[in-house]
């Protein structure tokens, strides 16, 4: 594939590496790549600085399901990292279980065991204030995360139900420790007002670095539950805006759909327009994925603050396929509601839960997390309609 030649005007880099698999040693000879076209590891760490790896552990999945950060990228990046000196950890607050358990399944942990890398506390919140912010001038983080020299960021190449994709701006979110990113949801239901939080997190913690796993990307019903889809690609940047909108220029996505890119980049974290970013490496359209399983409408539709004879006409809303579940309670857990607004009926577990959609918030938690697959976001035809 022949290398691009970087626009002299462009604001960010960001190195976009093709990678077949997750064999460990084409991926570390692809990270080593990626690492020297943005200028050597020394540019983001140096020796015995603490640093935190933030992988994606949405839940405890096994790697096969593509849902967390694969453990041979997360094994590659932190042994560059130990390489240069640093003293490594890693941390995530899963939506559902202990970080434990999550990372253990996920793969993450026996890499981490054996490399040396610790796992650090995120259960422990620091109260930070944050003047700059665009929303959330008081943020509760994994104190883990506040106290680090420095982050190095490891998202996974995902779709989202509310914010279209999950990329390195919103992989950073992991940071709020346990339940208190549903009191954030609860808080700010509004799509832009939560995209804005989500800014407001990743400037606060700026990861030096952030590297993407889309070896195997999620594409359809994800975070959680999608389907598998090579991309055969890392993205490694220090903008997480820019390192997102090279995502979205992969699956054809018009990046000002995803709701985090415009504030990202009126606050000063990134750039996302074209012609600001250079991508080194390898050529973006060979890699692309037109026809990648993505909601390509502008997010913003789901903008709650309608009333709900409008909302229900317009706004996607979450549904169970009774075939599929399992009646395991999950989405009731997460769900950030009290009480919650979705339930099994007249508190009977053995049934499927059912929707109080008037109350329902549309942060779609539960369609994420569900563990089985079996809730889906359903457009309604008006929302559809309108968008064609
Ligand atoms: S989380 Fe999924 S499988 Fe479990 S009860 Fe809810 S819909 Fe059913
Ligand atoms: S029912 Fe699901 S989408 Fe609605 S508020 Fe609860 S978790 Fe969010």
């Amino acid at each position: 594939m022949s290398a691009p030649v970087p626009d002299p005007a462009a604001k960010a880099r960001v190195a976009l590496v093709a990678c077949p698999d997750y064999d460990p040693q084409r991926v570390q000879t692809a990270l080593q790549r990626g690492i020297a076209l943005l200028g050597g590891v020394e540019r983001f760490v140096g020796r015995n600085e603490r640093i935190l790896l933030k992988p994606n552990v949405l839940t405890g999945a096994s790697p096969g399901r593509n849902v967390c950060t694969h453990p041979a990228v997360f094994a590659g990046v932190a042994r560059l990292l130990l390489e240069s000196g640093a003293k490594v950890s890693f941390g995530d607050s899963p939506g559902f279980g202990s970080l434990a358990a999550a990372a253990a399944k996920a793969g993450l942990a026996a890499e981490a065991r054996e490399l040396g890398v610790t796992m650090a506390d995120f259960s422990t919140p620091a109260q930070v204030s944050f003047n700059e912010a665009l929303i959330a001038k008081q943020l509760v983080l994994a104190r883990a995360a506040v106290e680090a020299d420095g982050i190095v960021n490891l998202p996974k190449m995902k779709t989202h139900g509310f914010m279209r994709l999950t990329g390195a701006v919103k992989n950073v979110f992991g940071c709020v420790p346990g339940m208190r990113k549903g009191e954030y949801h609860v808080k700010m239901p509004r799509v832009e007002h939560f995209a804005a939080m989500l800014v407001d997190v990743c400037r606060r913690l700026k990861p030096r670095l952030s590297v993407m796993d889309g070896i195997v990307a999620m594409e359809g019903n994800g975070p959680g539950s999608g389907t598998p889809r090579p991309m055969k690609v890392l993205l490694l940047s220090d903008d997480p805006v820019a390192l997102d909108a090279v995502f979205c220029r992969l699956v054809r996505m018009p990046p000002q759909h995803v709701p985090t890119m415009v504030p990202g980049a009126e606050s000063g974290l990134g750039f996302w327009a074209d012609g600001s970013i250079a991508i080194l490496g390898d050529d973006a359209d060979s890699l692309a994925c037109p026809d990648f399983q993505v909601v390509r409408s502008p997010a913003a539709e789901m903008d709650r603050s309608f009333p709900y004879y409008l909302k229900k006409w317009i706004t996607p809303r979450p549904v169970i396929d009774a075939g599929l579940c399992q009646k395991c309670g999950v989405c009731g857990e997460v769900c950030p509601l009290e009480p919650k607004a979705v339930r099994p009926p007249n508190g009977d577990t053995d049934r499927v839960p059912v929707y109080d959609y008037p109350r329902c918030i549309r942060c779609y938690c539960c369609q994420e997390l569900c563990p089985h697959g079996a809730i889906a976001i359903r457009r309604p035809v008006l929302s559809r309609l309108i968008h064609r």
